[in-house]
């Protein structure tokens, strides 16, 4: 009886069905009676019934109030995805993003009525060109792995222009993000492997042995640091032989964040590399926003960029006809090497002016903080742990993340699946697990420069405790968390085989 008052839904946590699985009934929010004998000047089918659940606004307003609130992000708590750099977003971001002349203008709008919007662009693309020495740059891809195909396309594009369309291969480490294969793939390209050694690290030798003659290479896809958290020593040696052998290197800048304001990439040889603005620059993700992921180029590669792309007029020149100061580039009229367009308007603006906005707020200095803070808070990590975990490459400093694994607690039966959802019943979210796919039970932790040491306290100590207590043979609460999430361990293994895909009501 008590328990069908409640139903499931408990201490202001609600258990909440879909919309269609409420009560249906006639009464919608916002409909009229549908008037007799009008005829319908939009012809019958405009009054079709679409099968939309029929529910009252409040309902509406709360079904998704309280789906909103199972939402775990970076404002709930301690996120230390790693690889994914989830930062504080700064309100000052939001303020500034929510201004009028930023909000409410439209991407059709002439030029000239928009010269703010296209000069913070402009500023943009030089912050981003001055931070990674490499000056064109276009804004437009729509997240990282958007910008690897840009980048790539570009790549594609300069090849094809100059008579080297034969080459098809790009080199890859096997440590890399599934997303560089996989758009190396898209975009017609062979990969080839570059093994990594037990360092972790891509050395000479093993590029050497991969480029070969390198007359069939296209490029490689390297990021730096790598997935395992270090700095890629030997790099700008392999981009030498690289660029000596008449391929590019692109360089994944999804972990910028240990670089930013503090190593230009052009400088370890690297000739187009995307941005993450929603990691490195503080753009909201992971259930928060979309993402943004430019691209940046050098003097080789910036003919062949993708369009629209940002300009000054030069300033004793009077501006062209109807277009003021700042103008956007067109293929066409411009620039007919551009390899084209990837994507409607500009790209993610409302990210460009956060990401802007962030810069500015800290300045070249404060971005170089940014970066050390990052290294600083990731090695903290490392040092308290590496005792209790196994860290594969824990001889070393770490870059902006730290990885161990679960080697030792494995013998115990506790695995870095274990780990996790402790971390989850603990009030965190997990690091990145299984990840990179070189290192066996890897658990990666990028705990941002914007944690607290009181965080990152918490978080050593439950993992600490996790460490103990499987030593002390205590291992069984373990393979049960989480127990208070509204969820318990779902059934992974079945997921994987079996995905349902589809509501079936
Ligand atoms: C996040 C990430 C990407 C892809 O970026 P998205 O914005 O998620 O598409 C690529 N490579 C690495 C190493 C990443 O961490």
């Amino acid at each position: 009886m008590t328990q069908d008052l409640i139903g499931t839904s408990r201490a202001l946590n609600y258990e909440e069905p879909l919309l269609w699985e409420y009560a249906q009934n006639e009464a919608s929010g916002v409909d009229f009676p549908r008037p007799k004998n009008i005829p319908l000047r939009t012809g019958q089918a405009a009054r079709a019934d679409i099968g939309l659940a029929q529910l009252k606004e409040p309902q509406v307003l709360r079904h998704f109030v309280r789906l909103s609130t199972k939402n775990f992000s970076i404002d709930h708590g301690f996120f230390p995805l790693g690889s994914c750099t989830m930062k504080h977003n700064p309100r000052l971001n939001e303020k500034i993003a929510r201004l009028d002349g930023f909000a409410n203008i439209h991407p059709m709008q002439p030029d000239c009525t928009v010269q703010g919007a296209l000069e913070l662009m402009f500023k943009l693309q030089n912050w981003l060109g001055e931070l990674t020495g490499l000056r064109g740059v276009c804004l437009t891809p729509a997240a990282g792995a958007h910008g690897e195909l840009a980048g790539l396309m570009t790549i594609r594009r300069a090849h094809e222009m100059n008579g080297q369309g034969h080459r098809k291969v790009i080199l890859c480490p096997d440590s890399a993000h599934g997303t560089n294969p996989a758009t190396a793939a898209m975009c017609g390209y062979e990969i080839r492997v570059i093994p990594t050694r037990e360092n972790g690290c891509v050395t000479v030798e093993a590029f050497k042995e991969a480029l070969g003659d390198g007359k069939d290479v296209a490029g490689m896809m390297v990021t730096n640091p790598n997935t395992c958290g270090l700095f890629e020593r030997e790099i700008a040696e392999c981009a030498k032989l690289l660029h000596d052998a008449g391929g590019y290197f692109y360089c994944d800048g999804a972990n910028f964040n240990a670089l930013v304001g503090t190593v230009r990439p052009a400088d370890f040889g690297v000739d187009v590399m995307h941005i993450n603005l929603h990691k490195t620059f503080s753009t909201p993700h992971g259930g928060g926003g979309p993402g943004s992921g430019p691209i940046c180029v050098n003097e080789k590669l910036s003919a062949y960029l993708p369009y629209p792309i940002v300009r000054r007029v030069p300033s004793p020149q009077p501006s062209p006809e109807g277009r003021g100061s700042y103008y956007v580039l067109e293929k066409e009229t411009d620039r007919p090497t551009m390899f084209g367009r990837l994507r409607s308007f500009q790209g993610q603006f409302g990210m460009f002016v956060r990401a802007l906005t962030y810069m500015l707020s800290h300045g070249g200095d404060g971005l170089r903080q940014v970066s050390q803070d990052a290294v600083l808070n990731a090695n903290y990590i490392l040092a308290k742990l590496k005792g209790d975990y196994h860290a594969p490459f824990g001889d070393k400093t770490c870059m902006h993340e730290a990885l161990l694994t679960d080697k030792i607690q494995k013998e115990s039966g506790v695995t870095t699946i274990d780990i996790a959802k402790t971390l989850i019943e603990y009030g965190m979210h997990p690091m990145t697990i299984y990840f990179p796919l070189v290192v066996q039970g890897a658990m990666l932790i990028e705990p941002t420069e914007t944690e607290s040491k009181e965080t990152m306290d918490r978080f050593i100590a439950v993992m600490k405790m996790i460490a103990d207590n499987v030593k002390q043979g205590e291992t069984e609460a373990f393979h049960e968390y989480p127990k208070s999430a509204p969820r318990r361990r779902l059934d992974e293994v079945k997921a994987a085989r079996q995905p349902v895909l589809k509501y079936i009501g």
